[in-house]
């Protein structure tokens, strides 16, 4: 559950208190990769929900968790313990293609595909017309402002595009939920700030909730919401704005 202070419920920041059902909740979820020496604990016994329209940024060091955490709200990964639901989602995000989007943290891109084949690829999954589906590819490539990309295969792409072009296809599928796990860690700070906006301003646009793991202060900072990790724990949540601290030094 998130936990929240009372200073935290009448803040000023820009949170709207929202009476539909919270899109993903877990409840002491845990979960396991590996068996017996091998076995690795990612995520303990973590409780917490994302509300509508949430913005929410994820720290935490590298290794404790994050990554597991988002693949586990997006029904990606099966908890080994405790019970992950989306009630506000009809359902297993699986049953519903589309409804959560995931920008993954390392390379996603079919290779076979251009940049907008690669965009438009769940739309043509999701039953959307090859026009259409087209369409949207070209229009969220360029809100990133890399609509020249369009014809190039992920083997000409930089590490930096390869990742935008991962934003935009999570933006052209119109998600309830964006789940981004570090999207802007290959960018510079230009970059990073452009794909904040865009990806801000897309999710305002679609009334979508959104879940950003940054290990970058400042793309922490463009979020009023707060969940830190530490060894598979969330130590802590809050929803106020805290643009003032360093992302590691956040405790409640
Ligand atoms: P973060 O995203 O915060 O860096 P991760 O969720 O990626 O954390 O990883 C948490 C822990 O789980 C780390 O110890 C990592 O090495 C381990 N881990 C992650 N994915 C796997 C995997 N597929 N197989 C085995 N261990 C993994
Ligand atoms: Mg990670």
């Amino acid at each position: 559950m998130t936990t929240l202070s009372p200073s935290a419920r009448s803040s000023t920041t820009s949170i709207i208190e929202d009476d539909r059902p919270v899109l993903v909740s877990c409840q002491r979820v845990s979960h396991s990769y590996g068996r017996g020496h091998a076995l690795v604990v990612a995520v303990r016994e973590v409780t917490c929900e994302v509300e509508p329209r949430a913005r929410i940024a994820l720290t935490g060091p590298s290794g404790s968790g994050k990554s597991t955490l988002l693949h586990l709200m997006a029904g990606l990964e099966e908890p080994t313990a405790g019970r992950v639901g989306w009630p506000g989602l009809g359902g297993h995000p699986l049953m519903h293609p589309g409804r959560v989007g995931v920008v993954f943290q390392g390379p996603s891109l079919l290779p076979g595909l251009n940049a907008v084949e690669n965009v438009s690829f769940p739309l043509h999954l999701a039953g959307v017309s090859d026009q259409e589906a087209t369409q949207r590819g070209v229009d969220a490539l360029r809100r990133l402002g890399i609509d020249d990309l369009a014809g190039a295969l992920p083997q000409e792409l930089s590490g930096g595009q390869a990742q935008r072009i991962a934003v935009a296809r999570v933006l052209a599928a119109r998600p309830a939920l964006i789940l981004a796990d570090e999207p802007t860690g290959q960018l510079d700070h230009g970059a990073a700030a452009l794909v904040m906006d865009v990806l801000l301003q897309a999710a305002d646009e679609l009334d979508a909730a959104v879940v950003v793991s940054t290990h970058d202060p400042a793309v922490a900072s463009r979020l009023p919401g707060r969940w830190w990790m530490r060894d598979g724990h969330l130590e802590g949540t809050d929803r106020q704005a805290r643009f003032d601290t360093p992302t590691e030094a956040v405790r409640p």
